[in-house]
């Protein structure tokens, strides 16, 4: 099939089925999913709570990672889905015992540089429109979350500076005499402060300005509003400009609402009233005498749950073969922690039960996405991978040996259109180092080279000869993008040969060690760094994390995706090269702090041609040029 046509047109050449028989086809009951439209159903959490005490056991559990990412795409997406295929709809015996598991995409990228993120060729998740705009509307639903607590605080702010304690208080505690405290939200408030139990008339003048003053820090607001969309005028500004807000403005700005921090936490957590308790927990500032100031304080956790009860559910979608694919959450992994939700996997594991397979994507690299996906994600589901699947292609290990930067618009140099070994064997350097990297967390790693058209036997043999003297577990040749999952055989052979085995899965570094050498454990482990640099800032907030009690969770390292190092032009495999971190921010909600490692926007530009210069629908409602 080359040329291969345009990854919309494969999305066509298929019409999905119904998902209501996807889903009765996993085993699903009526009364375990919700369809909304003919393709597309969300899959409620019961559909794990029936099943987890179900002793036969649950499905391996396969993480798909890539080496460094370069311009021309590697691949990830379309290989998840590609070995899905193979698996799901080619060996009879594991029909209906395949899910894959990926994130939803971001509206940034979609209209921005990269495309959707539904893969590619023939190997897709379908309706590929549906996936890539809206779905079911999770992601409009962190925006909403998470702007509703950025108007909390700044309201909260001002009202506590405009109005005496006692005034205060009765707003907020709206109680008449012999009365208790009614609402949850306030209760729990009250009962942190040990005022929980006392009748109102009790309540001395200090009581009511504990309970009623959060006294927040203005300057140490670290909560800020968000959009999906890479809109860089938001980046930096100052609200509280408008007369009624009577000069009470304050600087601050927006993230793109994929690094929202409740992003984070849907990805995390494991059940309703897990997220209750984590967006709840959610610090937002710190208070003039540095204690933490949570969401729960601002008495708007109970809120932000209820406008997450439906997204906490994932979308259970198919590929172009039918393989069931469950969507959920869309965490980047260089701002982020880069994966998709624990829940999904929680689902798809006990669906598919014994023997079936469970495929989940780690996003960017193996030294950001994958080592997070361990650190971070298997920390908090204790579930243990049976095997890493990690991809790499050809061009762009060519450019990691040194081949020309790629110019938008420009055609592609000659160097990535014809067979040149060299370039390719230096380029392999970056696999090795991702190969031996994944090898340190016990669980056998299988390459998958996402074959192009242009590539030679002799390239993809270096390819070849390099992995397996790294300890690549088996390397396959992959052609899922040109024919679906009959290209990608070998490769889903190779991976059931890689789960028959016993992994020793373990974590890089124990959660009781300083903040400082969890850092250094991956700069030293994954990086390969030889040292690192702290800016004032980050050892503040190492001493006031440190202080609050916050330094035994996880580090989710906010770094380049383009390089190891924090240096995006540093390809292949760089070494003696320090890290710098710039700042440490706390995610104690969703449960890891997060160091940032040189300047790293958290809301995208747009180019100065973006995608959605292509972007039209017509007459009968047929969207065209989405990628
Ligand atoms: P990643 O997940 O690594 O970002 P994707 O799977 O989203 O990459 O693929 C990016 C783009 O590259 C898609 O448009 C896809 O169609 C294309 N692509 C992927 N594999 C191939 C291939 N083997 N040949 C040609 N194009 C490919």
């Amino acid at each position: 099939r080359f040329p291969v046509p345009s990854d919309i047109e494969c999305a066509h050449s298929v019409t999905p089925v119904n998902i209501g028989t996807i889903a009765k086809g996993l085993g699903l009951d009526e009364e375990e999913f919700d369809c909304y439209g003919k393709c597309k159903a969300k899959v409620k959490l019961s559909a794990y709570q029936n099943r987890s005490g179900d002793a036969s056991g649950t499905g391996k559990y396969v993480v798909v990672t890539g080496i460094t990412p370069t311009p021309l795409g590697e691949g990830k997406s379309t290989t998840t889905v590609g070995l899905a295929q193979a698996l799901g709809a080619h060996f009879p015996e594991l029909e209906n015992k395949v899910v894959a598991c990926v994130r939803q995409p971001s509206q940034g990228p979609t209209f921005g540089i990269k495309g959707g993120a539904a893969g590619g060729g023939y190997s897709q998740v379908i309706p590929m429109e549906e996936f890539n705009l809206h779905m079911t509307g999770d992601i409009h639903a962190i925006t909403a979350a998470n702007n509703l607590l950025a108007a909390a605080i700044d309201t909260r702010i001002f009202h506590e500076s405009t109005q005496k304690d006692e005034a205060l208080f009765n707003r907020l505690v709206p109680l008449k005499k012999g009365e208790r405290v009614l609402s949850r939200t306030m209760r729990l408030r009250l009962e942190k402060l040990g005022l929980g139990d006392k009748p109102i008339e009790e309540f001395t003048q200090a009581d009511m300005a504990r309970a009623a003053r959060l006294n927040i820090d203005k300057a140490t607001v670290t909560w800020r509003r968000v959009l999906d969309t890479n809109d860089r005028f938001l980046r930096a500004l100052t609200v509280g400009q408008g007369p009624a807000e009577k000069g009470y403005n304050r600087e601050t700005g927006f993230d793109i609402t994929v690094a929202s921090e409740i992003m984070a936490v849907l990805a995390l957590t494991t059940s309703l009233g897990d997220m209750r308790e984590r967006l709840g927990r959610m610090v937002v500032a710190s208070d003039l005498d540095g204690n933490a100031v949570t969401a729960e304080d601002l008495n708007v956790a109970g809120a932000l749950t209820v406008l997450m009860k439906d997204a906490i559910e994932p979308t259970l979608m198919q590929t172009l073969e039918a393989t069931p694919v469950l969507v959920h959450a869309g965490p980047f992994a260089n701002i982020a922690h880069g994966n998709s939700s624990i829940v999904a996997d929680q689902i798809a594991l006990s669906l598919v039960g014994e023997g079936g397979y469970v495929i989940t994507e780690a996003g960017f690299g193996a030294d950001i996405g994958f080592e997070k996906f361990c650190n971070i994600k298997c920390r908090y589901s204790e579930y243990k991978p049976d095997c890493a699947v990690i991809v790499a292609t050809v061009r762009a290990l060519k450019m990691h040996g040194g081949g020309p930067e790629v110019v938008a618009g420009r055609p592609l140099a000659d160097e990535y259109l014809s067979e040149n070994v060299e370039l390719v064997r230096r380029g392999c350097s970056n696999l090795v180092r991702h190969i031996e990297n994944i090898k340190k967390f016990g669980i056998p790693v299988v390459v998958a080279l996402n074959a192009f058209a242009s590539d030679t036997q002799a390239e993809q043999d270096a390819i070849k000869a390099a992995s397996l003297e790294a300890g690549a577990f088996e390397v396959q040749v992959s052609s899922h993008h040109a024919h679906g999952g009959k290209g990608a055989l070998d490769l889903a052979e190779a991976v059931r040969r890689a789960c028959s085995g016993a992994s020793s899965f373990d974590f890089l570094y124990p959660l009781d060690l300083p903040i400082k050498d969890k850092i250094w454990a991956i700069a030293k482990e994954i990086y390969r760094a030889s040292d690192i640099k702290y800016s004032e800032e980050a050892e503040k907030k190492i001493e006031l994390y440190t202080k609050q009690g916050f330094d035994k969770l996880p580090m989710c390292m906010a770094k380049t995706q383009y390089s190891f190092s924090d240096d995006p032009k540093l390809k292949g495999a760089p070494t003696d090269f320090v890290i710098s971190v710039d700042d440490i921010r706390a995610s104690v909600g969703a449960g890891f702090l997060f160091p940032i490692l040189g300047k790293m926007p958290t809301i995208p530009g747009l180019p100065t041609r973006p995608c959605f210069f292509d972007i039209d629908i017509d007459e009968d409602g047929n969207i065209i040029g989405l990628m």
